[in-house]
C-alpha cells in the first residue's frame, strides 16, 4: 500500500509561526495546478504496481483551490495511479474558506475526511498568530461541515502560546470535544528561525513561550483527550478508535508515499526525495519535463534511526523482532542496552518484543530516541 500527498503551496496570509512552504502570490495558481497534474503524470512509474490507499491534499491551503482546479489534480491521479482500493482521502482546509458553496462541491468529490486548521478558539490568539479566521468561523466551520454530511473531521490546535492560561487551553479543548470531531492534531508552538516569530524572538522582541506551561498544557491535553475517548496514537495525534489517520500512520510505519507539488517530500524504501520549494521554478521545470527534485539515498544508519524515531512516537512502539530482521541481531542487542536506563526509569515500557513510551516518556521522546541512534560509519 502507498499514499499520494499533494502540496498546494498558497495561503491568504502568512501565519507568524509557519515554517511550511507557501506563497501568498495567488496569481500562479492556475499554472501551478497544471504543473501538479503534469508532475503526477511524469512520476507515475514511481508507484507502478502499487495500490494507493490514501490521498492527502495538504499545504499551504488546499481550500484555496476552486472546484475546477481540484478536479484537474484529481483526474490526473485517477488517470495515472491505481486508486480503486482507496481507503482515505483527506483535504486540509482553513475555516474561513468553508462556505456553504465550498462545502457543497467538496461533499460531492471523493474526499471523505476534512482536516481543519483551527489552531485556537480564542480570537486574541488567532490574531497574535496572524491567522486569517475568527474563533466564530472556526467553530461554525466544523458545524457546517458536519451538517452537510462530512463526518470524518480532524482539527489542529496549538498549545504553548505565550501568555495562554491553562483555563484557556482547557476551554479550547472543551470546544473541540463539544464539536464531536473524531480526530485532533495538537502541536506545541515552536519558534522556527525563518518565521516571523523566530525573527522577533531573535531580536528579543517577543515574549517567549514558557517550557513549563507547554509541558503542563501537553499533560492536560493527554488527560482530557483520553477522558473524551481519544487515543494518543502518536505524540501529537489523538483519534477516536477506528478514526486514526491512515495517511499519517503510513508515514510512521515507513510505507511509500509520493509527494507532488513544490516543497513536497516523497519516501520510498531506502530513498527520500523532495521537490524544490519555489513555485515559479517548480512550474518552469515541470513545463520543460524536468523533475525539480533532489534525492537522498538513506544509509542503514539513517533507516535505523528513522525507524526508532518514528516508531517511538507512536502507540505501536518499536518492534525488536523487526529490527533484528531488518538490521541484524547486534543492532537489536545494542538498542536494548542503550535504552535500558529509560526502562528502569519508567519512561519506556518493554512489552514482549516491543518497546514503547509510557505516558511520562512522551515528554522526552526525542531525547530517548537519540540515545538509541547509530551514527553513519
Ligand atoms: S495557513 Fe497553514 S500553511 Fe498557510 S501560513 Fe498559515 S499555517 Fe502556514
Amino acid at each position: 500500500m502507498a499514499g499520494i500527498y499533494i502540496h498546494i503551496p498558497f495561503c491568504k496570509q502568512a501565519c507568524y509561526y509557519c515554517n511550511f512552504h507557501f506563497s501568498t502570490l495567488l496569481s500562479y495558481k492556475e499554472k501551478l495546478v497544471a504543473a501538479i497534474a503534469k508532475e503526477l503524470f511524469l512520476r507515475k512509474e514511481s508507484l507502478a504496481g502499487q495500490t494507493i490507499d490514501s490521498i492527502y491534499f495538504g499545504g499551504g491551503t488546499p481550500s484555496l483551490l476552486s472546484e475546477k482546479e481540484f478536479y484537474i489534480i484529481y483526474e490526473a491521479i485517477v488517470e495515472n495511479y491505481a486508486i480503486s482500493a482507496l481507503k482515505e482521502f483527506t483535504f486540509e482546509a482553513n475555516p474561513d474558506d468553508l462556505s456553504d458553496t465550498f462545502l457543497n462541491w467538496l461533499k460531492h468529490t471523493p474526499v471523505d475526511r476534512l482536516s481543519i486548521g483551527i489552531q485556537s478558539f480564542e480570537d486574541a490568539h488567532l490574531k497574535f498568530m496572524n491567522r486569517a479566521h475568527t474563533a466564530k468561523e472556526a467553530y461554525e466551520s466544523v458545524q457546517k461541515a458536519k451538517q452537510i454530511g462530512i463526518n470524518r473531521i480532524s482539527i489542529d490546535l496549538i498549545y504553548g502560546i505565550p501568555g495562554m492560561e491553562m483555563q484557556t487551553w482547557e476551554s479550547n479543548l472543551a470546544n473541540a470535544f463539544s464539536l464531536e470531531i473524531d480526530h485532533l492534531s495538537s502541536y506545541c508552538l515552536t519558534l522556527e528561525p525563518n518565521t516571523v516569530f523566530g525573527k522577533l524572538a531573535k531580536k528579543d522582541k517577543m515574549i517567549l513561550p514558557l517550557e513549563e506551561n507547554s509541558s503542563s498544557q501537553f499533560e492536560r491535553l493527554q488527560n482530557l483527550s483520553e477522558a473524551a475517548g481519544f487515543v494518543q496514537y502518536e505524540i501529537s495525534n489523538f483519534g477516536k478508535p477506528n478514526a486514526f489517520a491512515l495517511h499519517n500512520t503510513n508515514y510512521w510505519k515507513n510505507e511509500s508515499y509520493l509527494g507532488v507539488g513544490p516543497g513536497a517530500h516523497s519516501f520510498f524504501p531506502g530513498q527520500r526525495m523532495w521537490n524544490i520549494s519555489n513555485n515559479q521554478q517548480y512550474i518552469l521545470s515541470i513545463e520543460k519535463n524536468e523533475l525539480p527534485l533532489e534525492t537522498e539515498n538513506l544509509s542503514i544508519a539513517d533507516q535505523f534511526n528513522e525507524y526508532v524515531m518514528t516508531g517511538l512516537r507512536t502507540m505501536w512502539g518499536i518492534d525488536l523482532a523487526l529490527i533484528e530482521k531488518r538490521f541484524g541481531i547486534e543492532k537489536s542487542t545494542q538498542l536494548k542496552k542503550d535504552l535500558a536506563k529509560h526502562i528502569a526509569s519508567g519512561k519506556l515500557l518493554a512489552k514482549e518484543n516491543v518497546m514503547l513510551l509510557s505516558k511520562d516518556g512522551k515528554f522526552f521522546a526525542d531525547g530517548i530516541a537519540s540515545d538509541a541512534f547509530i551514527v553513519n560509519p
